[in-house]
């Protein structure tokens, strides 16, 4: 775990969280800066950077990421309303954080395309 990773230090319990999901591969937690009445972040346990850093072994990760929204989304009253999952990747695209993760957003509208 690199020990300057934000997203691997709120899972390693150093820093807080307020936690939404957690098992084996992934950690759910709410963003501190929503941007949606619903706005979640899940993470993967493992450390992966981002997309572009994904190998053939990281299959399953991804997986259970999107598996892990959908129960999410059941729970927070959101599925049925629709919701957005949303993966930055790179600067251009706006990741602030280097630890894959997906943001689910929801409980509002949402216009396309994205700024
Ligand atoms: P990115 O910009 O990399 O796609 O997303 C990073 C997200 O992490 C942003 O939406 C930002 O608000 C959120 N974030 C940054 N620092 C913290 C923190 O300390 N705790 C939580 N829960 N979210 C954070
Ligand atoms: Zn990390």
């Amino acid at each position: 775990m690199p020990s300057d990773c934000l997203f691997c230090r709120i899972i390693a319990g150093e820093l807080p969280s307020s936690l939404v999901h957690s098992d084996d591969s992934i950690f759910a937690i709410r963003d501190i800066s929503p941007q949606a009445p619903t706005h979640i972040l899940i993470l993967s346990r493992k450390h992966v950077a981002s997309v572009s850093d994904l190998s053939g072994a990281d299959e399953a990760i991804v997986g259970k990421l999107f598996a892990a929204a959908a129960e999410i989304a059941k729970r927070e009253g959101i599925a049925k309303g629709g919701y957005r999952l949303v993966v930055n990747t790179g600067r251009d695209a706006g990741q602030t954080v280097d630890h894959l993760h997906v943001h689910m957003l929801g409980g509002r509208h949402m216009s396309w395309p994205p700024g």
